[in-house]
């Protein structure tokens, strides 16, 4: 069995969200000389995380609505690779997608370390065909599931279907094909989001 650690590390200085400062982790330490206690000050949407309804849509589900039965099991990552500018409808239907499914984008985004603000991401007719068919969730090695797009479909199409939303995955090491995920978000009550860590095992069925 092989594991992969599909998280991005947090620290002061990573690559976040259109490079704003204000997105940017503080790690505050103190120190005594015996005693040393850090005071970590990040933003729910850092780095590898899972966004809840209430994120983009008003009055929406707060992150404890999603239950962790839903981010531990079978997952299928799609090369994705190839593609260029944002996942479609086309782009998806080369792949056997079944309801149920948690699916995870490896696109080209895992192979850059700085943000692109052209990232590749999931269009709003791919958005509507995964919810069509009903999946469980999906994932992206993007900060973002979608760019460019007036009024957000893509995050509101999939989150009106209980479609979970995974951002900021790190795939670079991960070839395409079937894993055992495990996605352990931070256990937040009340918010949009919540910074999670992944791991994907190879050969555990
Ligand atoms: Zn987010």
């Amino acid at each position: 069995m092989k594991m992969y650690d599909v998280t991005g590390t947090i620290y002061e200085g990573m690559t976040v969200y259109k490079d704003k400062p204000e997105k940017q982790p503080k790690l505050n330490t103190e120190t005594n000389g015996y005693v040393t206690e850090t005071r970590l000050e990040v933003d729910v949407h850092t780095g590898t995380h899972i966004d809840a309804p209430l994120h983009m849509i008003e009055q929406g589900e707060t992150f404890e609505t999603i239950p962790l039965d839903s981010l531990v099991g079978q997952c299928k990552v799609l090369d994705l690779t190839d593609v260029e500018d944002g996942v479609t409808k086309k782009d998806l239907e080369a792949f056997d997608i079944q309801k149920g499914d948690f699916i995870l984008f490896k696109t080209k985004n895992s192979f850059e370390e700085a943000f692109n603000f052209e990232f590749i991401f999931l269009k709003k007719d791919g958005a509507e065909y995964l919810s069509e068919i009903g999946i469980r969730g999906v994932g992206t090695d993007a900060l973002g599931i979608e760019r460019s797009q007036e009024g957000h479909p893509t995050h509101k199409t999939l989150f009106n279907n209980n479609v979970i939303i995974i951002e900021g995955l790190r795939l670079k090491e991960v070839a395409g094909g079937d894993y055992f995920m495990v996605a352990a978000p931070l256990k937040l009550h009340g918010t949009d989001a919540a910074p999670a860590r992944i791991m994907l095992f190879e050969g555990l069925n």
